[in-house]
């Protein structure tokens, strides 16, 4: 009895032993994986933000303001990827009280990173964080004192028709656009709101789109039946509004309070397409973001679209008149008001343009060209989701589609650049011959419209371009290498250097020399001396800039001579420096002039 009992303990002590072995290799398994999970985390906020490891776009880059600044050239993206049909179809809307008010970010955990992460892709920007800040949220007032002083006479205002196009965007940020709309314009001066789906295939925004905007009164839906792109979509909602004022808006935006009364304000007067203020919505985290005050719009020799600084004088006349209309370049595209009589007066768009990109050069062109004037008003202000990369997909291809709409832009409005840009841009020019358009030539023809040269010297005379009073090509040195951009980051410059010389075609060892002496590269860059070394700036004033040719050399204006500097390393090519004159080859420069068109 005893002994039976005794190996039965014995039996459940085994057991006990047993239990106690799985429950320790358990916990130690728990532990390791806590841990592992822990690391991941930790390793994911050093690299934070976390969309930095997603690749997108080179091509846009946040500025020494905080300003992002996007080229307008972009990488197409997968959109959908290995999601779910469930997940990307439906609509996951649901906010969180107090999220994302006021234009406050919004801030995911760790943990919610992760899914956020993955469904990026389908909008390139923050889906998580877009349903989770309700469709009404309070917004910051951006506005200077002096725009919120102005008092207009509503009865005297141009009624408008807000026209937004969408392709598969995202339900909540749409329906954001939409009712960041109707909760701050004047119900007396929105006449309707146009919604012009561009054939999505997301089903949220088929009928459960339909029955949200159902119970908002002003607001119409058209859908294209094929992909047409933004600019067919744009000319369909125009066709069809009944306002004075057409008022284009991305279907990513948020308008703030007073945005729309200077917006018609200006656009009344029938000769002048007018943009808001553009402000950043970010794409992470949802917080609007004021951009920077002065800023216009122009374009590289590429013909990407850039923000710039203004000239002098506009930067003199605005801090004069803070509120005041001022004019610029070229528009970023998505957001303007303009009379609708103006509008198809001016030849609306250019239908041949496909899917996106290009049209804002060419409505810019045009209409600078044709007798009216692009502007920017301070006092309206709307934030826009700017994206790195673009999230839907370009049937044919990016680049295709790209070059074709610039090859239209530049064939009727730009003449002798061009066929610069041809000459330095030859896949676009293959694609040249391809395009018909007559139709545009002749509006040309028919509006009177003034030449390129015309634009560049009036409307952006600080502009980068060669002309026929400067000089164009390649600057080497003696020892062999050229003075280039290393590419890097657009715009912002950096230490420049003799390197490698390239092709007749290589448009980054090409520069302008101006008769002032500026040695100019593309992206408004100009060769200045910093401290001990040569680096390429935002064109400008500085007498730093200025390089005068005395025979083979380049002087600055203290007499020192431009030099090229032995270095080891090889990848970044040689120093660029101005030192004392001395009989040296490498401060011995050969101008080789290359045609520029
Ligand atoms: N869009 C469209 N059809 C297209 C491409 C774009 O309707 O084929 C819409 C898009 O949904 C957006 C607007 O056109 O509302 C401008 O496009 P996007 O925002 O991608 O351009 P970005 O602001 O990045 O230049
Ligand atoms: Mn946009």
């Amino acid at each position: 009895m005893y002994n039976q009992f005794r190996a039965l303990l014995c039996r459940g002590r085994r057991k006990k032993v047993t239990s106690l072995v799985i429950i320790m290799i358990f916990l130690i398994n728990a532990m390791f994986y806590v841990s592992l999970e822990l690391y991941n985390l930790i390793k994911r906020r050093h690299k934070d933000p976390w969309y930095k490891s997603l690749h997108y776009d080179q091509n846009s880059y946040v500025d020494k303001t905080g300003m992002r600044v996007i080229v307008g050239h972009y990488v197409g993206g997968n959109s959908g990827g290995n999601l779910s049909e469930d997940v990307i179809n439906s609509n996951h809307y649901a906010p969180v009280r107090g999220a994302g008010e006021g234009g406050r970010p919004v801030q995911l955990t760790p943990r919610e990173i992760i899914p956020a992460r993955d469904l990026y892709m389908l909008h390139s920007y923050n889906i998580v964080v877009s349903d989770r800040v309700s469709i009404n949220r309070s917004l910051p007032d951006m506005r200077s004192e002096s725009c919120r002083s102005i008092q207009y006479k509503l009865e005297e205002l141009p009624t408008a028709t807000v026209i937004i196009v969408f392709h598969n965007e995202a339900w909540s940020t749409l329906m954001r656009t939409v009712m960041s709309v109707i909760i701050r314009s004047p119900a007396e001066l929105l006449k309707q709101i146009i919604l012009v789906d561009d054939a999505s295939d997301r089903k949220y925004l088929g009928k459960e789109l339909e029955d949200a905007i159902a119970t908002l009164s002003k607001v119409q839906l058209l859908r294209s039946v094929n992909r047409t792109g933004l600019v067919g979509a744009r000319l369909m909602g125009a066709r069809a509004a009944t306002g004075n004022v057409l008022v284009f808006l991305d279907a990513h935006c948020e308008v703030t309070q007073g945005w729309i009364e200077p917006l018609l304000d200006r656009a009344g007067s029938d000769d002048v397409f007018v943009c808001p203020h553009i402000d950043l919505l970010s794409d992470d985290t949802l917080a609007y973001t004021k951009s920077i005050d002065a800023h216009w719009g122009a374009f590289s020799w590429r013909l990407h679209f850039r923000w710039l600084m203004p000239s002098h004088e506009v930067m003199m006349n605005k801090s004069k008149h803070p509120s005041r209309p001022y004019p610029t370049p070229a528009m970023a595209g998505g957001l303007f008001a303009v009379r609708k009589s103006l509008f198809w007066r001016l030849g609306g768009y250019d239908e041949g343009m496909i899917i996106w990109g290009a049209e804002n050069l060419e409505l810019s062109w045009r209409a600078w060209q044709c007798g009216a004037r692009i502007e920017i008003t301070p006092c309206s202000r709307v934030g826009h989701i700017f994206r790195r990369h673009s999230p839907y997909k370009y049937p044919g291809g990016v680049a295709k589609v790209l070059n074709s709409n610039l090859a239209r832009a530049a064939t009727v409005w730009m003449d002798e650049w061009a066929d610069f840009f041809f000459k330095f841009n030859p896949s676009v020019a293959a694609i040249r011959d391809a395009q018909s358009v007559w139709n545009r030539v002749e509006l040309r023809k028919r509006l009177n419209c003034k030449s390129f040269k015309w634009y560049l010297d009036n409307v952006w005379p600080q502009n980068f371009f060669p002309n026929e009073e400067r000089w164009f090509g390649r600057i080497r040195n003696d020892k062999g290498s050229c003075i280039g951009v290393v590419a890097g980051t657009p715009g912002l410059g950096g230490p420049a250097s003799g390197i490698n010389c390239g092709s007749d075609l290589d448009l980054d060892r090409l520069l302008v020399y101006t008769k002032d002496g500026k040695i100019m590269a593309d992206e408004g860059l100009c060769l200045e001396q910093g401290n001990g070394r040569a680096v390429w700036k935002t064109c400008g004033d500085s007498k730093k800039q200025i390089w005068q040719q005395k025979g083979p050399r380049l002087k600055t204006v203290d007499g020192l001579c431009l030099t090229m500097v032995a270095s080891d390393n090889k990848n970044g090519g040689d120093p660029l420096t101005a030192k004392r004159c001395m009989n040296e080859s490498r401060q011995i420069w050969h101008f080789e002039r290359v045609p520029w068109r």
